[in-house]
């Protein structure tokens, strides 16, 4: 038995009914009366899934999306050079995590990078704006940070996350981040791409030396 499930008259699904026997008289009726708030279910969750890509929120960490995320960077970057005050941007990857998905799991691998997130969060002040750009990697946007502001916010960020575990269903893990950071100055602008650029060399060459540390990126780089 099969009823159109339908949504202001236009048909967007089907309820079928399998039946071992005959099917009961009112049977139909019945589907009918189910199909009716399926139409309107069915809408629901497809409304909600479109929304989903438009939003700005990572669903996983709960930071904002990359594409909204470096929205909000040209914004400040624009800003803060209107009001003639330095910005900083932190590029962060957290260290040897595909060895955390190798060993326990894609899920835990999500418990673990929802919980750096939450630390990175926690660490930056309101103003600022914590990214997720790729899959285990951020951008802290720290407006108003000079250099000397950038390197003490980005040990704070490695402190947070680095020196005590997660409690994972996996049991307590700790994983470490590395960062690199571009300041932008009154003096040294740098165009939002530049920043970026900067910071994540600059990531790079945290990596290179090892791991668990913080790099930051030279002038005019
Ligand atoms: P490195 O210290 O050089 O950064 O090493 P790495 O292992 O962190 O670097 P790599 O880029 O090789 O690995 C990143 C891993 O992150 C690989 C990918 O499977 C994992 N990953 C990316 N997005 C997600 C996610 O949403 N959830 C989980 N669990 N893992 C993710
Ligand atoms: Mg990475
Ligand atoms: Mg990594």
């Amino acid at each position: 038995v099969a009823a159109p499930a339908t949504m202001r008259g236009a048909s967007i699904g089907v309820l079928v009914l399998t039946l071992a026997s005959a099917p009961a008289p009112g049977t139909l009726a019945l589907l009918s009366r189910i199909a009716d708030p399926l139409g309107v279910a069915l809408t629901n969750a497809r409304a909600h899934a479109e929304l989903a890509t438009l939003s700005a929120i990572d669903p996983l960490t709960e930071t904002l999306n990359r594409r909204f995320g470096l929205a909000r960077l040209e914004e400040e970057v624009a800003r803060c050079a209107r009001e003639r005050t330095p910005l900083a941007l932190i590029a962060i990857d957290v260290d040897r995590f595909k060895v955390v998905n190798d060993t326990w799991g894609h899920p835990v691998g999500d418990q673990v990078l929802r919980e750096v997130a939450h630390r990175l969060a926690s660490a930056l002040r309101e103003g600022d704006q914590l990214v997720r750009t790729g899959g285990e990697e951020f951008l802290a946007i720290v407006p108003g940070a000079s250099i000397e502001d950038a390197i003490r916010i980005a040990e704070r960020l490695r402190a947070h996350v680095g020196t005590r575990p997660t409690s994972t269903s996996a049991g307590e893990l700790t994983v470490t981040i590395s960062a690199g950071i571009a300041v932008a100055s009154a003096i040294d602008r740098r165009a939002p791409n530049a920043l970026i650029a900067a910071a994540d060399a600059a990531l790079y060459r945290a990596k290179a030396a090892g791991r668990d540390r913080i790099e930051l990126a030279g002038a005019g780089v």
